[in-house]
């Protein structure tokens, strides 16, 4: 195509046509690559239009806490790939989940959460949501029935993460959509795991979905960014929020995100298909009890698995022969694989859950949770596959 500033419209477009396109919008320089937009604040034509710019009469850039033209592509790359109306792009995925409850919790309101979500957001309720009077009782991730009987008259928000990490558990999104719906109550999911290039929460009837943008946007472990997307009028006072508290996302953040959409696809199917192999690869051998990953058809919510989304992701997690001391010795023995809490990047990462993500609750809480001492945690990365399994195997031997 033609030289063309400003042009924006692939609404008519497949899906990786949009993750490469969507939301750039040329200057008159004619930039072939989006470029970053590193300033504060934007100057006016007149007093006249400064005012009307001010006033919110005429639309345009005013600050960067409010809007930034690098930070807009991304939240229209996004939105388009996760079939959205709108997004709005934050400083973390915490950032997208605190902006989310300020917008949508008020004191004396309910909120349901899964039992098995990120460890800072149940940090996040029980220590600054119920300070400010929220209520918040927790259910198991898969137990739809535990989720109706949650619900109360109050209860504004319903809060899940599927898959789950590290048990890859799922919940039914459209079953749990009918849950929060019947009782005027909106379904958050945090489809950090799958990104939408392998779920679209939305499709089952989710109204919010958030990401850690840190993790599988990004892709290879750079920076700290996240994102909460939904219809124009739930994401209204998200943006109100943000341009008030101020968590915005950078734009030199915004620019590294959008980027990663454009091979987003590509490498949720490299992740999984490593992921994949390397399960089945690991359920064969004698001295590992268990593997958890939905691509299995082991796993006992494997069909969900398939009507849900399009591939498995690529984390995993298995339980070891022996106690945490074997545990340990599995992961230090490895050669390849990264020992780091991060995921979703493009080299692989093992850790240890108990004493690690989930260090903090108590031994009562990780054994309800299944966190088990002989458990590990990988989050498969995009190395040859071989090699990996070389890598697991140095642990095996140590075990
Ligand atoms: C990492 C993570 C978060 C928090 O995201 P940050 O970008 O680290 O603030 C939230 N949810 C899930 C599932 C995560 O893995």
């Amino acid at each position: 195509m033609a030289y063309e500033p400003g042009n924006n419209d692939y609404s008519d477009s497949e899906i990786d046509t949009r993750s490469v396109r969507s939301g750039q919008r040329r200057t008159l320089e004619g930039e072939h690559s989006e470029p970053i937009f590193t300033t504060s604040s934007y100057v006016f034509a007149s007093a006249a239009d400064a005012a009307a710019r001010f006033s919110g009469e005429q639309p345009g850039n005013v600050y960067s806490r409010y809007t930034n033209p690098t930070v807009r592509t991304f939240e229209e790359r996004i939105a388009a790939l996760e079939g959205a109306e709108a997004a709005v792009a934050t400083s973390s995925g915490m950032a997208a989940i605190l902006t989310t409850c300020m917008a949508h919790l008020k004191s004396g309101d309910h909120v349901v959460c899964s039992k098995s979500v990120f460890g800072t957001t149940v940090a996040l309720f029980n220590r600054y949501m119920q300070k400010f009077g929220v209520e918040i009782s927790y259910v198991d991730l898969s137990d739809l029935n535990a989720w109706e009987q949650a619900m109360k008259s109050n209860t504004r928000l319903l809060f899940a993460e599927t898959p789950s990490n590290p048990l890859c558990e799922l919940v039914d999104i459209r079953a749990l959509s009918a849950i929060a719906h019947k009782h005027q109550a909106l379904l958050v999911i945090d489809n950090c795991f799958c990104t939408p290039a392998l779920q679209l929460p939305f499709r089952f009837g989710a109204d919010i979905v958030i990401h850690s943008a840190t993790k599988y946007i990004d892709g290879q472990g750079r920076c700290v960014g996240g994102v909460a997307l939904g219809s124009k009028a739930l994401m209204e006072d998200l943006v109100v929020f943000l341009r008030t508290a101020g968590p915005t996302m950078s734009p030199f953040n915004a620019w590294v995100f959008l980027k990663g959409l454009e091979t987003l696809r590509l490498r949720m199917n490299a992740h999984s298909s490593n992921a994949l192999t390397l399960a089945r690869f690991l359920e064969e051998q004698p001295l590992i009890k268990k593997v958890f990953y939905a691509g299995l058809e082991s796993h006992p919510q494997h069909l969900l698995a398939r009507q849900q989304q399009s591939a498995f992701g690529g984390v995993l997690s298995f339980r070891v022969k022996g106690g945490k001391d074997a545990a340990w010795r599995f992961i230090d023995a490895t050669r390849i694989v990264s020992l780091t809490a991060n995921l979703g990047d493009a080299k692989s990462t093992i850790v240890h859950p108990a004493t690690t993500t989930h260090s903090r609750i108590s031994q009562e809480e990780r054994d309800a949770a299944g966190i088990s001492d002989n458990l590990i945690r990988v989050s498969v990365g995009l190395e040859d596959v071989e090699d990996l399994k070389k890598d697991m195997l140095r642990g095996i031997a140590a075990l």
